[in-house]
This record gives C-alpha cells, sequence and structure tokens, in this order.
C-alpha cells in the first residue's frame, strides 16, 4: 500500500469511530419523556389493542442481549399502518425493476396504478435497447370480468405485449380480485410460454396473501428462483471476483453508485436483483462467487436457496453510509482474501473517503446534534442509520413497517420465530443441491474459517447497533406517531409517502426513503454527499418555523 493511501487510512479510522460513537449514543431524550410515551401510546387503545401493540414497541437496553420484539403479524383492522400489500412487494418492489421484461399486473387499474411509476427504479437499456421500466401494462379488469373470468383478457394482454414489445420474458402478477375469482394465472401463463417460447412466469400475489409486502417480496424470490437463476446452463464460467448484488433496488440510481465502486475494486457484478437487472443476467447469476444481501428482508430467502443449491456463500452488506461502505468492501474483501484485491479495496476505500470527506464536513458542522425518526421497509430503517450518524445524526426512534424479527433481532433468532397461519400461505421450496453445478467458490477450510468468524449469512438485525434509551417500534401507527412526534419533537422523519405529508404537516421535515423524494443517488460515497445536501437543505430551510404544529396552540 502506498504511504499516502496509509495516511488517508488513518483519516478513515477517525471518521469511522466518530460515526460509531454517535451511532451508539444513548438517546439524548429524557427517559421518562420516553417512558410516559409509550406508556401514553398503549393506554389509548382498547385493552386487547393496547397490549398486542405494547409487545411491538421496545425501549433499548443494551444490558438486556436477549430483547425481542413482536413483528410480521396483522395489523389490528382500524389502526392507520404504512404497510404496503404482497403484491405491491412482489410487483412493485422485487419484481418490476427487472428493466427489459414487460410486467403485466392482472387486475383492476386501481392496483395497477400502485406499481406505475411510483417507486423510482431506475434501469440502463442494454445492447437491444429495451427498457419497459416505465409503462405500466394492466389487464384492466372490470365488473364483467370479475363475474365472467379475466383469462381471456390475460391471454390477449400477453399476447399483445409480446407483439408490441417482443420482450425476453414476461411476468404476471394476481392482484386480490383475481385471487377472489379464482383465474388460472399459471396455467394461461405457461400456455402462452409455449406458445410464444419466452419465459412467462406468473405471481400468484394477490395483495391479502400476507400480512405486508413481505410475503410479496419471498412469492417473487421464490418465482425468480424456479424459473430463471441458473437456467442459462451454457453460460460459461467467469474469471476473477463475481458477485450478485442483491435486494438492491437502484432507487435514484444507487445500484450505479455502487457498481462503479466495486468496479474501480476490481470487482464484477454478474447479475442484480432487481434494480437495474435484467433477463439475461439474472439467468446467469449462479456464475457469481459470491452474493452481496443489502435488504436482508427482502431477498434473504433467495441468497439462502442459491447457497443450497449452487454453493454460492452470502454476506450481508450495507452500502448506505460512507463508514457502511468501506465495512462491507472490506468484507468482501475478507471473503475472497487476495492480498492483491486487499490492496486495491483499501486504496479504493482511502482515495473514495478522502473525496468524500472533504464535502461532507461542512453538512456534518450544520447537522451534529440533530435528531432522527427512521420508520423505513425492512432494513433500510437500520441501513439509514448509518449514513445519518456520519452526519452526526442521532437515530431516536426506528422501526421497519414490514420486517420479521431477525430484522431487528439477528439471525440467531430464527429457530425461535413461530410458523402462523399467515407465513404458510406462502410457498416453501425444499432446494437440493445441484449434483452438476454445486461448486462452492472457496476451499472447505477456508468456508469453515469464515464460518467461524461469522462473515458468512450471518445479520445481527438492527438492534444491537441502537444505542440505550432508543425506541424500536415495530410497524407504527399514525397515532403513535403523533405521540411521538408531539413528545420528541425530532428535527427530520425518514419515512415513506403515506405518511410524509402527516408529518410535514406537523412541521417537522420528512424525507421520503423509499422513492427518495426526486433527488439521489444516496448509496455509497457520492451518494452521502448528495444525501447531506438534501438533508441539510431540510433540516435547515427556516420554513417549519411557520408550519403551526396543533400542539402549539
Ligand atoms: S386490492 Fe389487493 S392487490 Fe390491489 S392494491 Fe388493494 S390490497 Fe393490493
Amino acid at each position: 500500500m502506498t504511504d499516502t493511501a496509509r495516511t488517508q487510512t488513518d483519516l478513515e479510522r477517525q471518521i469511522a469511530q466518530a460515526s460509531q460513537d454517535v451511532k451508539q449514543a444513548p438517546s439524548p431524550i429524557d427517559q421518562n419523556t420516553t417512558q410516559t410515551a409509550v406508556k401514553d401510546i398503549v393506554e389509548a387503545y382498547p385493552a386487547k389493542v393496547g397490549k398486542k401493540r405494547a409487545k411491538h414497541i421496545v425501549v433499548r437496553d443494551p444490558n438486556q442481549p436477549e430483547q425481542t420484539i413482536d413483528a410480521n403479524v396483522r395489523t389490528t383492522p382500524g389502526i392507520i399502518t404504512q404497510r404496503g400489500c404482497a403484491f405491491a412487494g412482489c410487483k412493485g418492489v422485487v419484481v418490476g425493476p427487472i428493466g427489459d421484461v414487460v410486467h403485466i399486473v392482472h387486475g383492476p387499474v386501481g392496483c395497477s396504478y400502485y406499481s406505475w411509476l411510483i417507486r423510482r427504479n431506475q434501469f440502463r437499456a442494454r445492447a437491444n435497447g429495451r427498457n419497459f421500466v416505465n409503462y405500466c401494462f394492466t389487464t384492466d379488469l372490470t365488473e364483467h370480468d370479475i363475474v365472467f373470468g379475466g383469462m381471456t383478457k390475460l391471454r390477449q394482454a400477453i399476447q399483445e405485449a409480446y407483439d408490441i414489445f417482443q420482450p425476453p420474458a414476461i411476468t404476471v402478477h394476481s392482484t386480490c380480485p383475481v385471487g377472489l375469482i379464482g383465474d388460472d394465472i399459471q396455467g394461461v401463463s405457461r400456455e402462452m410460454s409455449e406458445k410464444l417460447g419466452i419465459s412467462i412466469v406468473a405471481f400468484n400475489c394477490e395483495g391479502y396473501k400476507g400480512v405486508s409486502q413481505s410475503a410479496g417480496h419471498h412469492i417473487a424470490n421464490n418465482g425468480f428462483f424456479k424459473n430463471w437463476v441458473g437456467t442459462n446452463e451454457a453460460a460459461e464460467e467467469v474469471e476473477g471476483y463475481t458477485v450478485n448484488l442483491m435486494g438492491e433496488y437502484n432507487i435514484g440510481g444507487d445500484t450505479w453508485e455502487i457498481e462503479r465502486v466495486l468496479e474501480k475494486c476490481g470487482i464484477e457484478v454478474i447479475s442484480k436483483f432487481s434494480g437495474d437487472g435484467s433477463y439475461d443476467e439474472a439467468t446467469e447469476s449462479h456464475l457469481a462467487k459470491l452474493n452481496l444481501v443489502m435488504c436482508h428482508r427482502s431477498i434473504n430467502y433467495m441468497a439462502d436457496m442459491m447457497e443450497t443449491k449452487f454453493g454460492i456463500p452470502w454476506i450481508k452488506v450495507n452500502f448506505i453510509g460512507v463508514n457502511a461502505f468501506a465495512k462491507s468492501l472490506r468484507k468482501i474483501a475478507e471473503v475472497f482474501d487476495d492480498p492483491k484485491l486487499t490492496e486495491r479495496i483499501e486504496t479504493v476505500i482511502a482515495e473514495e473517503m478522502a473525496e468524500t470527506e472533504a464535502q461532507l464536513a461542512t453538512y456534518r458542522e450544520r447537522l451534529t446534534g440533530k435528531t432522527v425518526f427512521l420508520f423505513v421497509g425492512g432494513s433500510r430503517a437500520h441501513h439509514y442509520q448509518e449514513l445519518f450518524a456520519d452526519l452526526g445524526m442521532k437515530t431516536v426512534v426506528a422501526g421497519y413497517e414490514f420486517a420479521h424479527r431477525d430484522d431487528y433481532e439477528g439471525r440467531e433468532a430464527l429457530p425461535n420465530i413461530k410458523i402462523d397461519a399467515d407465513s404458510r400461505n406462502i410457498e416453501e421450496i425444499h432446494v437440493k443441491q445441484d449434483p452438476e453445478r454445486y461448486k462452492p467458490p472457496f476451499s472447505e477450510e477456508a468456508l469453515a474459517k469464515m464460518e467461524e468468524n461469522k462473515t458468512l449469512k450471518d445479520y445481527k438485525g438492527m438492534m444491537p447497533d441502537m444505542g440505550e434509551g432508543t425506541l424500536l417500534v415495530d410497524n407504527i401507527s399514525h397515532h403513535e406517531l403523533d405521540v411521538l412526534i408531539e413528545r420528541f419533537k425530532p428535527d427530520l422523519i425518514g419515512s415513506g409517502i403515506k405518511d410524509k405529508y402527516v408529518i410535514e404537516k406537523l412541521g417537522i421535515p420528512c424525507k421520503q426513503l423509499h422513492n427518495y423524494d426526486y433527488g439521489g443517488p444516496f448509496a455509497g460515497f457520492r451518494g452521502a454527499v448528495n444525501f447531506a445536501k438534501d438533508v441539510d437543505l431540510r433540516v435547515n430551510t427556516p420554513v417549519w418555523k411557520y408550519v403551526k404544529a396543533p400542539w402549539l396552540n
């Protein structure tokens, strides 16, 4: 390593320590205020509901390493939740971003709207020029179809999409009404696949299939795995450090910033599930030597299945936040265990950190000490804590919309999670080793060493990263959010579109972290600078003092 690289690494160590200190710091909110807020939230509900919700609200106590939280259970009817449906999770989140494939929504146009331009997925057309992410393909079911069945319409829609767009594959997604009338979308897709000679995959992702969009992610993973992963058997092995990027959806161009840095390090991305992902790449994804799992919740199923079938190990990474990105790159270096790659990664980290730090310093001065609430998805509420900590901002309340207990408590909780009727709704694929293509890319000794160091297949969840007295709230309701805003008065809330304007009417800036409000990328080194600028503009604008929150009357 060069001397320059060594000096820059010292700078990096200082920044990393500062960020870690912010993350682990106790909550700056007075503990009486926190305890009273929790008590008042729970007591406002009818007794039975309050008892249930109390299990979803936890005050972090690092002296109790075994703390648990309830998650992935049905929202009590009547409570205003931020969650989406299984269809939104399947089509909207995981399958939709594959950009050169036509995704047909078989259902009423209202459901279809939810899948169209709602999420800012981005895709770069490959040599064939196909890019369909901005289209909304729907069978537009009406009352007549609900009474007499919509399968003819679906056949016609597939044919029409094929004739006009000539896609390499088509996906079909059913919404609630289709599940209720029982249209055989699997049968129609099989029949049309034989007729047209392309892959047509049907996803029975009716909105009611699970307690949240999480069920849709699982259904999407199963569909990808059964129909696309490894189906290009003629694809030849790729030399070098190859990876699949999983659970990264290219919102605001995040994937491209991550890829820029990976490429600079000499790491090749074979396939992406699913931001900027393409059909051909998905069929060759079994060739990668390592799977990088960003969003643990939405894609851990596929990482596990690929490991069982092809022997590809996986690691949990986080590319949101300067220090998080550096840590994740080092984890990749540890897996490949090649001094040349390690040196290259260190040089890239040093260069990128120096460049980023020069731009972040000013924003950090203006943002240090500010407090944040985070209610996002099934990993983002954890990931973004790192980036806020890089800016000196402390996350005092965080929770997921659709996570399971392992996303909070770590994968060690997996054996203790009870499978309930809602989870049993989702097909569980039993995967076996592929006798010819099961080829772990590392030696048994290397794998054993990584197992011992907990490098592979490990995720500790969000809880250990939250400081004493901070609050974890699973599937937060509007009532709970109102109380917490009023009592804690955070400087910023990172959340989604459903609650954004409610929050802003209360005089608190809200940063959308599902769609980024037309900003981005926010991942990686350059993304952190974009984010800092955006957050500074929101938090430090004087406009908030003109919004009169109800409790100020
Ligand atoms: S009707 Fe069902 S599938 Fe459509 S948006 Fe509502 S919950 Fe989702």
